[in-house]
């Protein structure tokens, strides 16, 4: 990846601009650099998990002001008048727009968005690791609220790095008994510093079937295939099977689904009530994405540390070449 210099043309009244001190590193924008999913536009800028001050304010935005540090995830604009705006899933919203899908992302001295998803960041929060609560943390955060989750269930959290050490921490302060479900024992005694009460090592095809009808929802963060029908095992009776990875496809035997009154399902980052929610609650519980620390200049690096599967446990990058002018 190399630097390229660009304009982002007359603000609009209802957008925001950004200067961008801090940006976490999602495997999304590893997926959408190499074009995994098929609807990358080169050049491409990665780039959605921004923390930044405010630096242009549009005409019809009253809520933010001018220095004020705010946070940017996935999601760049919603439409507002359809009925999935109209009912607070702005998230959902097919006119929408996303940071880094056919416009630049936030790997820049700026990016802009609408008003209404550029957060004002809380107080006590820290800019240099709350980057990732915006794709990450949000896309974790909000299965908890869709499907109800309560403080007695009993939680699995599949693939521990970026999104799934944040979920280790949202489920842990809900309340639930959490399991951590990883490929990798190395993680088992951090993953117990995150808040997971209990470790399964999945490399062991067994482990899983010995747990059958055990969780309340299994979160998959993981982007892999998996054996899918041992997973909808596992789940209790009007469980969920809830995916957040971008696994390729789901291949998984109806009748359980059936008797056991259980469901599979997806979801992307949350609508803005709950990502104040989650500012709310992650200031509540001190809670804080654990991040190393790159910057800008060695973007590339950073890529290749997060792709060999040794990032601890999100990279967040660090706009160098603004002091540097
Ligand atoms: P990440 O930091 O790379 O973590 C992914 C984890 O998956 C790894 O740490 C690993 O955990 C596990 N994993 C990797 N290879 C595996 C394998 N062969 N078998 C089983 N597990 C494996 O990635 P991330 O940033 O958390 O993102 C995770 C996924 O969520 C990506 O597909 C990303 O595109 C997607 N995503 C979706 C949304 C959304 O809106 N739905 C938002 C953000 C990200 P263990 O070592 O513990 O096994
Ligand atoms: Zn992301």
């Amino acid at each position: 990846m190399g630097s390229f210099e660009y304009e982002l043309g007359s603000l609009k009244p209802d957008e925001v601009e950004i200067d961008v001190e801090h940006c976490g590193i999602c495997h999304s924008d590893l997926s959408m650099l190499k074009n995994e999913w098929g609807f990358t536009r080169y050049p491409f800028v990665p780039g959605h998990e921004v923390i930044g001050k405010v630096a242009a304010i549009g005409s019809m935005v009253n809520h933010l002001k001018i220095g004020q540090y705010v946070g940017l995830g996935w999601r760049a604009r919603s439409c507002l008048v359809c009925d999935q705006c109209l009912s607070g899933h702005h998230n959902r919203c097919l006119k929408g727009e996303d940071v880094i899908v056919g416009r630049h992302g936030a790997y820049a001295d700026k990016v802009r968005c609408q008003g209404l998803w550029a957060f004002p960041l809380p107080e006590k929060m820290n800019p240099k690791t709350a980057g990732p609560l915006f794709c990450g943390g949000i896309t974790v955060f909000n299965p908890i609220i869709q499907n109800n989750i309560k403080a007695t269930d009993h939680v699995a959290v599949v693939g521990i790095g970026g999104l799934g050490h944040m979920a280790i921490k949202f489920l842990n302060a809900w309340g639930c008994e959490v399991t951590a479900l990883s490929t990798n024992p190395k993680k088992e005694s951090e993953t117990q510093q995150f808040g997971a009460h209990h470790f399964l090592d999945t490399r062991d095809a067994n482990v899983l079937k010995s747990h059958r009808n055990t969780f309340d929802m299994i979160l998959v963060t993981s982007n892999v295939d998996l054996d899918w029908d041992t997973y909808v095992g596992a789940l209790r009776p009007g469980g969920k099977l809830h995916i957040v990875g971008a696994a390729p496809q789901v291949k998984a035997s109806v009748f359980p689904l059936i008797s056991g009154e259980k469901s599979i399902g997806g979801s992307p980052i949350g609508g803005p009530a709950e990502i104040l929610m989650m500012l709310d609650f992650c200031s509540r519980h001190a809670i804080e994405p654990v991040v190393e620390e790159f910057p800008f200049s060695r973007v590339n690096e950073a890529l290749s540390h997060l792709e060999s599967g040794n990032a601890r446990y999100r990279i967040v990058l660090n706009n160098d070449f603004k002091k540097s002018r």
